[in-house]
C-alpha cells in the first residue's frame, strides 16, 4: 500500500483543480476517478459553462470568483490552452428582477464594471433578445464562457507535471479515518493518505453520509439549437433570462469560436437552470426526449425569437443541489483529515479553481485565507435548529 499526503476522490471540476493545487505545493498526491475526467454521467461535460463575477446568487462569492478567473488564466498560460472566451454575459428580466438587482448590488459592493440597460438599449445592442420579457439587462463584458473538458484536462496535466499520480476507472468505496490519517478502500485495493479531499460531485452523499440530508441530485437537459436561418449569431453574449415569480431561469451560451467542425458547440447551447427530476448517479439520467426539448424550444422562442430554430444535439447532466443553492465546503464533522466541496447547485464550474485551492489549504494547512466560511455546512444545522425553535 502506498502512502500519500493527499488523496483526491473525484477528478471532475473541483477535484482536478484540488489535485493541481496540492501537487504543485509539493505534496505527494493521488487522484482517484471512478470513470474518466469530465465523463458524460457527471456534472462537467457539455463543452461550455458561463463564468461571471457580478454574482446574484450571493455577493460573498465575488472574491472567490475573481480568484478562480485568475487561476484559469494562469492555467491557460501554463498549458498554452485557451480556456476562457470573453463574449460577455447579459442578464435579462423585468425591471425589479431579483437576479438583476442582486447582480447590480454585488457589482457595486465589489467595484465590478457592469452596464444597466433598458429595453431599447437591449434591442439595439443585442437584437436577438427584443422580447417583452427583457425589460432590463445587466451586461458584464469581463465575463463569458469557460471550456470545461479542456480546463479539467489542463488542470490534470499540470498536476501530473508536478508529480501527481492518477488512478482512473477506480472507485473509492469507503473512507476510514484513524490517528495516522485516512484509509481509502477502492475497488482495486487500499490506499492511505494523511488527508483526503472529497470532490465527488453527484456521488458525494454515497461517500460522506453526513452530507446526505443536505444533497439532492437532479437531471438537467442541455440542448444545442441552430438559429432559424443562417449560421450561429455573431457577437452574441452568454445570457440568462429571469422570468420572475420564482420560476426557473432560461439561459444560453453562444457558439464557441474554437469548436471543432463536428462539435455541437458550433451552435448556441440553451438550458433551464434547475429541475425537480431526481436521479441516482449510479443509475444515470434518462436521455433527453421530446418532453424535455419541446418546452425548452418554446421558451427559447419567446426569449430570443430569431434564434429558436432546430435542436441539433442534446445531453443530460447532473446538478447536486444544497437546500439553499450555496455550496458546502469544509472539513468532515467526524475528522479533520477529510475535507470536501459539495452541493455546487448548478453554478460551481466557474469557481472550481478557487474551491480546489481552498480544499488544498484545508488539507495541507488545516485552514484557508480564502473566504469560504459562509459555505460551511454548519449554516444548515443552524437553519434547521432555528426552524424547530420557531
Ligand atoms: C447542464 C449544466 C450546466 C451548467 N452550467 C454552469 C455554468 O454555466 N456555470 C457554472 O459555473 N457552472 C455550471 N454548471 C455547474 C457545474 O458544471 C458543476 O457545479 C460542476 O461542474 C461540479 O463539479 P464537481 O467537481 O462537483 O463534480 P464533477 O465535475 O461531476 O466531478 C465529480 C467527479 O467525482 C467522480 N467520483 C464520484 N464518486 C467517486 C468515487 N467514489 N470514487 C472516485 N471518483 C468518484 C465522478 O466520476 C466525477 O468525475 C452546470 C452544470 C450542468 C449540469
Amino acid at each position: 500500500m502506498s502512502v500519500f499526503d493527499v488523496i483526491v476522490v473525484g477528478l471532475g471540476a473541483v477535484g482536478s483543480f484540488a489535485l493541481r493545487a496540492a501537487s504543485r505545493r509539493g505534496a505527494r498526491c493521488l487522484g482517484l476517478e471512478l470513470d474518466t475526467p469530465a465523463h458524460a454521467r457527471g456534472s462537467s461535460h457539455g463543452h461550455c459553462r458561463i463564468f461571471r463575477h457580478a454574482y446574484f446568487e450571493h455577493a460573498d462569492y465575488v472574491p472567490l470568483l475573481r480568484h478562480a478567473t485568475r487561476r484559469f488564466e494562469e492555467l491557460e498560460r501554463e498549458t498554452s490552452t485557451s480556456l476562457l472566451h470573453r463574449c460577455g454575459v447579459l442578464l435579462l428580466g423585468h425591471r425589479e428582477s431579483t437576479v438583476l438587482l442582486r447582480s447590480l448590488d454585488a457589482a457595486r459592493a465589489h467595484g465590478l464594471q457592469v452596464e444597466d440597460l433598458d429595453s431599447r438599449e437591449i434591442a439595439r445592442r443585442f437584437p436577438w433578445f427584443a422580447s417583452p420579457l427583457a425589460e432590463r439587462g445587466v451586461f458584464e463584458a469581463d465575463a463569458g464562457l469557460v471550456r470545461p473538458e479542456r480546463a479539467i484536462a489542463a488542470a490534470i496535466a499540470s498536476a501530473r507535471e508536478a508529480g501527481a499520480h492518477l488512478r482512473l476507472s477506480t472507485r473509492a468505496i469507503s473512507l476510514h479515518a484513524d490517528d495516522r490519517g485516512v484509509e481509502v478502500t477502492t475497488e482495486q485495493g487500499t490506499e492511505r493518505a494523511t488527508t483526503v479531499i472529497v470532490a465527488a460531485g453527484a456521488w458525494t452523499a454515497k461517500l460522506l453520509p453526513e452530507l446526505r440530508p443536505h444533497l439532492t441530485v437532479t437531471r438537467q437537459v442541455q440542448a444545442w439549437i441552430a438559429p432559424r436561418s443562417g449560421g450561429p449569431p455573431v457577437g452574441m453574449p452568454c445570457w440568462l433570462l429571469d422570468p420572475g415569480d420564482g420560476r426557473r431561469s432560461l439561459y444560453g451560451i453562444p457558439a464557441d469560436p474554437l469548436a471543432e467542425a463536428h462539435s455541437p458547440a458550433r451552435m448556441p447551447k440553451v438550458a433551464w437552470h434547475g429541475s425537480s427530476d431526481l436521479v441516482d448517479p449510479d443509475l444515470g439520467a434518462l436521455p433527453p426526449c421530446a418532453a424535455d426539448l419541446d418546452p425548452l424550444l418554446a421558451a427559447y422562442q419567446q426569449a430570443a425569437p430569431p434564434l429558436a430554430g432546430s435542436v441539433i444535439d442534446a445531453a443530460t447532466c447532473l446538478y447536486t443541489m444544497s437546500p439553499d443553492g450555496d455550496f458546502l465546503v469544509g472539513r468532515s464533522r467526524d475528522t479533520d483529515s477529510i475535507c470536501y466541496a459539495a452541493g455546487l447547485s448548478g453554478h460551481g464550474f466557474k469557481l472550481a479553481p478557487a474551491l480546489g485551492d481552498a480544499l488544498c489549504d484545508l488539507a495541507l494547512l488545516g485552514g484557508t485565507n480564502l473566504p469560504v466560511d459562509f459555505l460551511s455546512a454548519a449554516r444548515l444545522s443552524q437553519a434547521n435548529k432555528d426552524s424547530l425553535d420557531d
